[in-house]
Protein backbone atom coordinates (compact mmCIF):
# COMPACT_ATOMS: atom_id res chain seq x y z
CA UNK A 1 0.00 0.00 0.00
CA UNK A 2 2.89 2.70 1.24
CA UNK A 3 4.50 1.82 -2.90
CA UNK A 4 1.31 2.55 -4.00
CA UNK A 5 0.73 5.93 -2.14
CA UNK A 6 4.86 6.86 -2.26
CA UNK A 7 3.81 6.80 -6.59
CA UNK A 8 0.90 9.06 -6.39
CA UNK A 9 2.45 11.24 -3.69
CA UNK A 10 6.20 11.53 -5.62
CA UNK A 11 4.29 13.09 -8.87
CA UNK A 12 3.17 16.05 -7.04
CA UNK A 13 4.88 19.53 -7.19
CA UNK A 14 6.72 20.25 -4.04
CA UNK A 15 6.30 21.11 -1.60
CA UNK A 16 3.71 17.87 -1.63
CA UNK A 17 0.77 17.98 0.78
CA UNK A 18 -1.72 15.55 0.30
CA UNK A 19 -4.65 13.32 1.38
CA UNK A 20 -5.22 9.99 -0.40
CA UNK A 21 -8.53 8.18 -0.13
CA UNK A 22 -8.52 4.38 -1.06
CA UNK A 23 -11.71 3.25 -2.42
CA UNK A 24 -10.33 -0.44 -2.47
CA UNK A 25 -10.10 -0.17 1.89
CA UNK A 26 -13.67 1.37 1.67
CA UNK A 27 -15.23 -1.45 -0.01
CA UNK A 28 -13.01 -3.74 2.35
CA UNK A 29 -13.83 -1.87 4.96
CA UNK A 30 -17.94 -2.30 4.27
CA UNK A 31 -17.24 -5.84 3.83
CA UNK A 32 -15.58 -6.55 7.32
CA UNK A 33 -18.51 -5.43 9.09
CA UNK A 34 -21.29 -6.72 6.66
CA UNK A 35 -19.86 -9.93 7.71
CA UNK A 36 -19.51 -9.26 11.08
CA UNK A 37 -23.68 -7.93 11.61
CA UNK A 38 -26.36 -9.98 12.07
CA UNK A 39 -29.13 -10.48 9.91
CA UNK A 40 -31.62 -7.99 9.07
CA UNK A 41 -28.91 -5.35 9.84
CA UNK A 42 -28.43 -2.08 7.73
CA UNK A 43 -25.71 -0.36 6.88
CA UNK A 44 -25.87 3.76 6.53
CA UNK A 45 -22.66 5.62 5.99
CA UNK A 46 -22.51 8.70 8.33
CA UNK A 47 -21.43 11.24 5.86
CA UNK A 48 -20.24 13.77 8.35
CA UNK A 49 -16.56 11.22 8.85
CA UNK A 50 -15.53 12.60 5.26
CA UNK A 51 -18.00 14.02 2.77
CA UNK A 52 -15.44 13.65 -0.17
CA UNK A 53 -17.51 13.26 -3.60
CA UNK A 54 -15.86 10.04 -4.18
CA UNK A 55 -15.96 8.62 -0.62
CA UNK A 56 -19.46 9.16 -0.46
CA UNK A 57 -19.96 7.78 -3.92
CA UNK A 58 -18.08 4.82 -2.96
CA UNK A 59 -19.64 3.71 0.12
CA UNK A 60 -23.43 4.85 -1.38
CA UNK A 61 -23.10 2.13 -3.83
CA UNK A 62 -21.19 -0.74 -0.64
CA UNK A 63 -23.46 0.40 2.36
CA UNK A 64 -27.22 0.22 2.46
CA UNK A 65 -27.21 3.76 2.14
CA UNK A 66 -26.02 6.85 3.86
CA UNK A 67 -26.73 9.12 7.16
CA UNK A 68 -26.88 12.56 6.86
CA UNK A 69 -27.08 15.46 9.38
CA UNK A 70 -27.81 18.72 7.42
CA UNK A 71 -29.24 20.36 4.00
CA UNK A 72 -25.38 20.10 2.73
CA UNK A 73 -25.24 16.33 3.53
CA UNK A 74 -28.76 15.81 2.25
CA UNK A 75 -27.75 17.46 -1.30
CA UNK A 76 -24.54 14.88 -1.50
CA UNK A 77 -26.33 11.92 -0.75
CA UNK A 78 -29.11 12.47 -3.55
CA UNK A 79 -26.20 13.40 -6.10
CA UNK A 80 -24.59 10.10 -4.50
CA UNK A 81 -27.34 8.23 -5.77
CA UNK A 82 -28.04 6.64 -1.84
CA UNK A 83 -30.42 4.10 -2.18
CA UNK A 84 -31.57 4.88 1.62
CA UNK A 85 -30.93 8.25 3.16
CA UNK A 86 -31.56 8.89 7.25
CA UNK A 87 -31.63 12.35 7.80
CA UNK A 88 -30.93 12.98 11.70
CA UNK A 89 -29.53 16.28 13.85
CA UNK A 90 -30.84 18.39 17.03
CA UNK A 91 -31.08 21.64 14.48
CA UNK A 92 -33.15 21.19 11.35
CA UNK A 93 -34.68 24.01 9.84
CA UNK A 94 -37.74 24.18 7.87
CA UNK A 95 -36.28 24.22 4.77
CA UNK A 96 -34.17 20.98 5.74
CA UNK A 97 -37.22 18.86 6.85
CA UNK A 98 -39.23 19.79 3.94
CA UNK A 99 -35.78 18.82 2.03
CA UNK A 100 -35.20 15.48 3.23
CA UNK A 101 -39.44 14.35 3.38
CA UNK A 102 -39.08 15.38 -0.48
CA UNK A 103 -35.76 12.59 -1.39
CA UNK A 104 -38.02 10.27 0.77
CA UNK A 105 -35.43 10.34 3.79
CA UNK A 106 -36.59 9.23 6.77
CA UNK A 107 -36.57 11.30 9.76
CA UNK A 108 -34.81 10.60 13.12
CA UNK A 109 -36.80 13.53 15.75
CA UNK A 110 -34.98 14.96 18.30
CA UNK A 111 -37.63 17.05 20.47
CA UNK A 112 -41.36 17.80 20.86
CA UNK A 113 -40.94 20.95 19.65
CA UNK A 114 -39.64 19.35 16.08
CA UNK A 115 -42.72 16.88 15.73
CA UNK A 116 -44.87 20.04 15.93
CA UNK A 117 -42.81 21.93 13.65
CA UNK A 118 -43.29 18.41 10.86
CA UNK A 119 -46.73 18.93 11.49
CA UNK A 120 -47.34 22.74 11.02
CA UNK A 121 -45.45 21.69 7.48
CA UNK A 122 -47.79 19.62 6.59
CA UNK A 123 -45.39 17.05 6.41
CA UNK A 124 -46.79 13.20 6.86
CA UNK A 125 -44.54 10.69 7.57
CA UNK A 126 -43.18 7.41 9.53
CA UNK A 127 -40.83 8.45 11.91
CA UNK A 128 -37.82 7.71 14.25
CA UNK A 129 -37.39 9.57 17.44
CA UNK A 130 -33.92 10.16 18.73
CA UNK A 131 -34.02 9.23 22.65
CA UNK A 132 -31.27 9.96 25.32
CA UNK A 133 -31.55 6.99 27.57
CA UNK A 134 -31.30 6.96 31.20
CA UNK A 135 -28.57 4.66 30.94
CA UNK A 136 -24.95 4.73 28.79
CA UNK A 137 -23.88 1.14 28.37
CA UNK A 138 -20.58 1.95 26.10
CA UNK A 139 -17.49 4.12 26.72
CA UNK A 140 -15.73 5.92 24.20
CA UNK A 141 -15.02 9.20 23.48
CA UNK A 142 -17.93 11.66 23.25
CA UNK A 143 -21.16 10.07 24.99
CA UNK A 144 -24.00 11.14 24.29
CA UNK A 145 -26.77 9.56 26.42
CA UNK A 146 -27.20 8.85 30.18
CA UNK A 147 -25.63 12.35 30.44
CA UNK A 148 -26.92 15.68 29.59
CA UNK A 149 -26.87 16.57 25.93
CA UNK A 150 -28.48 18.56 23.31
CA UNK A 151 -29.42 15.22 21.42
CA UNK A 152 -32.77 13.66 21.36
CA UNK A 153 -35.23 13.05 23.93
CA UNK A 154 -34.76 12.11 27.40
CA UNK A 155 -35.93 8.45 28.05
CA UNK A 156 -38.10 10.56 31.11
CA UNK A 157 -39.67 12.38 29.00
CA UNK A 158 -41.06 10.06 26.08
CA UNK A 159 -43.96 8.64 27.93
CA UNK A 160 -45.23 12.98 27.44
CA UNK A 161 -43.80 12.68 23.65
CA UNK A 162 -45.82 9.50 22.75
CA UNK A 163 -49.05 10.37 23.95
CA UNK A 164 -49.16 13.69 21.98
CA UNK A 165 -48.15 12.34 18.27
CA UNK A 166 -49.01 14.85 16.11
CA UNK A 167 -51.42 13.71 13.67
CA UNK A 168 -49.79 12.63 10.37
CA UNK A 169 -46.96 11.40 11.94
CA UNK A 170 -46.54 7.62 12.88
CA UNK A 171 -43.46 6.09 15.35
CA UNK A 172 -41.58 3.30 14.06
CA UNK A 173 -38.37 3.04 15.92
CA UNK A 174 -36.21 5.15 17.83
CA UNK A 175 -32.79 5.95 17.44
CA UNK A 176 -30.07 5.09 20.07
CA UNK A 177 -26.81 6.84 19.01
CA UNK A 178 -24.59 7.19 22.14
CA UNK A 179 -20.95 7.39 21.68
CA UNK A 180 -17.92 7.99 19.48
CA UNK A 181 -14.61 5.55 18.66
CA UNK A 182 -15.07 2.52 20.97
CA UNK A 183 -13.01 -0.02 20.96
CA UNK A 184 -14.53 -2.79 22.63
CA UNK A 185 -16.13 -4.74 20.12
CA UNK A 186 -17.94 -7.15 23.38
CA UNK A 187 -19.05 -4.05 25.13
CA UNK A 188 -20.83 -3.18 21.15
CA UNK A 189 -22.31 -6.09 20.97
CA UNK A 190 -23.73 -6.00 24.47
CA UNK A 191 -24.70 -1.78 23.52
CA UNK A 192 -26.90 -3.27 20.51
CA UNK A 193 -28.34 -6.04 22.04
CA UNK A 194 -29.82 -3.65 24.81
CA UNK A 195 -31.29 -1.58 22.41
CA UNK A 196 -32.81 -3.82 20.37
CA UNK A 197 -34.53 -4.94 23.79
CA UNK A 198 -35.27 -1.63 25.26
CA UNK A 199 -36.85 -0.66 21.70
CA UNK A 200 -38.65 -3.73 21.85
CA UNK A 201 -40.63 -3.12 25.90
CA UNK A 202 -40.64 0.42 25.15
CA UNK A 203 -42.87 0.24 22.06
CA UNK A 204 -44.70 -2.59 23.95
CA UNK A 205 -45.47 -0.11 26.58
CA UNK A 206 -46.44 2.56 24.37
CA UNK A 207 -48.22 0.26 21.43
CA UNK A 208 -45.84 1.43 18.87
CA UNK A 209 -45.52 -0.44 15.35
CA UNK A 210 -41.92 -0.87 15.89
CA UNK A 211 -39.90 -1.59 12.82
CA UNK A 212 -36.95 0.32 13.13
CA UNK A 213 -33.86 0.16 15.77
CA UNK A 214 -31.01 2.63 14.61
CA UNK A 215 -28.27 1.83 16.64
CA UNK A 216 -26.02 5.03 15.29
CA UNK A 217 -21.95 4.41 14.85
CA UNK A 218 -19.61 4.74 17.15
CA UNK A 219 -16.91 1.57 16.02
CA UNK A 220 -13.70 3.11 16.88
CA UNK A 221 -10.19 3.23 15.44
CA UNK A 222 -7.41 2.80 17.90
CA UNK A 223 -5.02 5.70 16.09
CA UNK A 224 -1.96 4.89 18.15
CA UNK A 225 -1.69 1.77 17.23
CA UNK A 226 -3.95 0.83 14.39
CA UNK A 227 -4.54 -2.65 15.95
CA UNK A 228 -8.58 -2.61 14.98
CA UNK A 229 -11.43 -3.62 16.95
CA UNK A 230 -12.49 -6.92 16.96
CA UNK A 231 -15.86 -7.38 15.30
CA UNK A 232 -16.71 -10.91 15.83
CA UNK A 233 -18.96 -10.16 19.24
CA UNK A 234 -21.55 -8.62 16.99
CA UNK A 235 -22.31 -11.49 15.54
CA UNK A 236 -24.07 -12.93 18.37
CA UNK A 237 -26.18 -10.29 18.27
CA UNK A 238 -30.15 -11.21 17.47
CA UNK A 239 -32.07 -8.78 15.57
CA UNK A 240 -36.35 -10.34 15.71
CA UNK A 241 -37.61 -11.03 12.49
CA UNK A 242 -40.07 -8.22 12.25
CA UNK A 243 -37.32 -5.57 12.94
CA UNK A 244 -34.58 -4.29 11.14
CA UNK A 245 -31.18 -2.74 12.96
CA UNK A 246 -29.71 0.19 11.38
CA UNK A 247 -25.86 0.87 11.94
CA UNK A 248 -24.46 4.23 11.10
CA UNK A 249 -20.67 3.57 11.20
CA UNK A 250 -18.43 6.72 9.89
CA UNK A 251 -15.40 6.51 11.62
CA UNK A 252 -14.31 2.63 10.90
CA UNK A 253 -15.66 2.70 7.82
CA UNK A 254 -12.89 5.30 6.48
CA UNK A 255 -10.12 6.00 9.21
CA UNK A 256 -8.42 3.40 7.60
CA UNK A 257 -8.71 4.43 4.21
CA UNK A 258 -7.19 8.29 4.28
CA UNK A 259 -3.55 9.44 4.57
CA UNK A 260 -2.63 12.95 5.41
CA UNK A 261 1.13 13.23 3.59
CA UNK A 262 2.94 16.28 4.37
CA UNK A 263 6.57 17.95 3.35
CA UNK A 264 9.11 19.01 5.78
CA UNK A 265 9.63 22.35 5.22
CA UNK A 266 12.24 23.12 7.79
CA UNK A 267 13.92 21.21 10.79
CA UNK A 268 14.91 23.14 13.67
CA UNK A 269 15.88 22.64 17.31
CA UNK A 270 15.03 25.44 19.77
CA UNK A 271 15.62 25.04 23.66
CA UNK A 272 16.52 21.73 23.34
CA UNK A 273 13.37 20.64 21.49
CA UNK A 274 13.83 19.68 17.65
CA UNK A 275 10.65 20.34 15.65
CA UNK A 276 9.46 18.95 11.87
CA UNK A 277 7.97 22.37 10.13
CA UNK A 278 5.65 21.40 7.87
CA UNK A 279 3.75 22.26 5.22
CA UNK A 280 0.39 21.82 6.24
CA UNK A 281 -0.80 21.00 10.07
CA UNK A 282 -3.94 21.07 11.63
CA UNK A 283 -6.21 23.32 9.60
CA UNK A 284 -6.11 20.40 7.22
CA UNK A 285 -5.69 17.56 9.89
CA UNK A 286 -7.42 18.68 13.12
CA UNK A 287 -7.94 15.44 14.62
CA UNK A 288 -4.99 15.51 16.81
CA UNK A 289 -5.64 18.77 18.17
CA UNK A 290 -9.17 18.61 18.78
CA UNK A 291 -8.76 15.34 20.89
CA UNK A 292 -5.68 16.23 22.48
CA UNK A 293 -3.45 12.89 21.09
CA UNK A 294 0.04 12.53 18.99
CA UNK A 295 -0.77 11.12 16.10
CA UNK A 296 2.21 8.83 14.93
CA UNK A 297 3.60 9.22 11.12
CA UNK A 298 5.69 7.20 8.99
CA UNK A 299 8.71 8.98 6.97
CA UNK A 300 8.82 8.64 3.36
CA UNK A 301 12.41 9.58 2.49
CA UNK A 302 12.10 11.78 -0.89
CA UNK A 303 16.27 11.45 -2.07
CA UNK A 304 16.00 14.22 -5.40
CA UNK A 305 17.02 17.56 -3.34
CA UNK A 306 17.10 20.61 -6.30
CA UNK A 307 18.61 23.42 -4.68
CA UNK A 308 22.02 24.76 -4.25
CA UNK A 309 21.82 25.14 -0.43
CA UNK A 310 22.33 22.54 1.56
CA UNK A 311 19.85 19.94 3.18
CA UNK A 312 19.26 19.87 6.73
CA UNK A 313 18.93 16.49 8.31
CA UNK A 314 18.44 15.20 11.85
CA UNK A 315 19.68 11.24 12.56
CA UNK A 316 18.17 9.78 15.51
CA UNK A 317 16.20 12.52 17.63
CA UNK A 318 12.92 12.95 19.17
CA UNK A 319 10.70 15.51 17.21
CA UNK A 320 7.64 17.28 16.98
CA UNK A 321 5.70 17.48 13.64
CA UNK A 322 4.20 20.90 14.11
CA UNK A 323 2.34 22.81 11.06
CA UNK A 324 2.32 26.12 9.30
CA UNK A 325 0.43 28.25 11.45
CA UNK A 326 1.07 30.80 13.68
CA UNK A 327 0.21 28.99 16.44
CA UNK A 328 1.98 26.64 19.38
CA UNK A 329 -0.76 24.66 18.99
CA UNK A 330 -0.18 24.04 15.43
CA UNK A 331 1.17 20.14 16.25
CA UNK A 332 0.38 16.70 14.86
CA UNK A 333 2.54 14.94 16.61
CA UNK A 334 4.90 14.83 19.81
CA UNK A 335 8.47 13.34 20.32
CA UNK A 336 8.06 10.82 18.19
CA UNK A 337 11.76 9.22 16.97
CA UNK A 338 13.13 9.17 14.13
CA UNK A 339 16.55 7.30 12.81
CA UNK A 340 17.14 10.34 9.71
CA UNK A 341 15.27 13.13 8.72
CA UNK A 342 15.79 15.28 5.95
CA UNK A 343 13.87 18.91 4.66
CA UNK A 344 12.14 17.56 1.68
CA UNK A 345 10.71 13.92 3.21
CA UNK A 346 7.48 13.44 3.69
CA UNK A 347 5.82 12.59 7.09
CA UNK A 348 2.94 9.94 6.44
CA UNK A 349 -0.18 10.21 8.47
CA UNK A 350 -2.35 7.04 8.39
CA UNK A 351 -5.62 6.82 9.79
CA UNK A 352 -6.82 10.51 8.47
CA UNK A 353 -10.09 9.09 6.19
CA UNK A 354 -12.32 9.85 9.46
CA UNK A 355 -13.00 13.41 10.83
CA UNK A 356 -9.98 14.86 9.62
CA UNK A 357 -10.05 17.32 6.42
CA UNK A 358 -14.01 17.82 7.71
CA UNK A 359 -13.43 18.89 10.80
CA UNK A 360 -10.28 21.05 10.23
CA UNK A 361 -10.12 25.08 10.06
CA UNK A 362 -9.28 25.49 6.31
CA UNK A 363 -9.66 29.18 6.13
CA UNK A 364 -7.06 30.10 9.24
CA UNK A 365 -4.49 31.75 8.00
CA UNK A 366 -4.90 31.36 4.44
CA UNK A 367 -2.47 28.56 3.33
CA UNK A 368 -3.12 26.66 0.22
CA UNK A 369 -5.42 23.60 0.63
CA UNK A 370 -3.89 20.53 -0.09
CA UNK A 371 -4.07 18.13 -3.06
CA UNK A 372 -6.73 15.33 -2.79
CA UNK A 373 -5.94 11.58 -4.89
CA UNK A 374 -8.55 9.05 -4.59
CA UNK A 375 -7.04 6.12 -5.41
C1 LIG B 1 -21.45 11.12 14.13
C2 LIG B 1 -22.62 10.23 14.03
C3 LIG B 1 -22.48 8.94 13.48
C4 LIG B 1 -21.16 8.38 13.08
O1 LIG B 1 -20.38 8.14 14.20
P1 LIG B 1 -18.97 7.37 14.10
O2 LIG B 1 -18.44 7.46 15.47
O3 LIG B 1 -18.15 8.07 13.09
O4 LIG B 1 -19.28 5.96 13.68
C5 LIG B 1 -23.62 8.19 13.35
N1 LIG B 1 -24.83 8.65 13.72
C6 LIG B 1 -25.00 9.87 14.26
C7 LIG B 1 -26.35 10.32 14.65
C8 LIG B 1 -23.91 10.70 14.44
O5 LIG B 1 -24.07 11.90 15.00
Amino acid sequence: MTDHLTTALRRLPTPRCAYLYDTTTLRTRTAQLRAATPPRTTLLYAVKANGHPDVIHTLATECDGLEVASGGELTLAIQAGARRIVFGGPAKTDTELAAATTAGALLNVESPHELRRLAALGITADICLRINRTGTPLTGSHTMTGTPTPFGIDENQLPHVLADIPEGLRVIGFHLHAVSNNLDGAAHARFLTDAIDWSTRTAHTHDIPLRIVNAGGGLGIDYLTGNPIDLTPLSTVTVPDHLELILEPGRYLTADAGWYATEVLDLKTTHGRTFAILRGGTHHFRLPAAWGYSHPFTVIPIDDWPHPYPRLTIYDTPVDAVGELCTPRDVLTRNQHVTHLRTGDLLLYPRAGAYGWDISHHDFLRHEPPTFITL
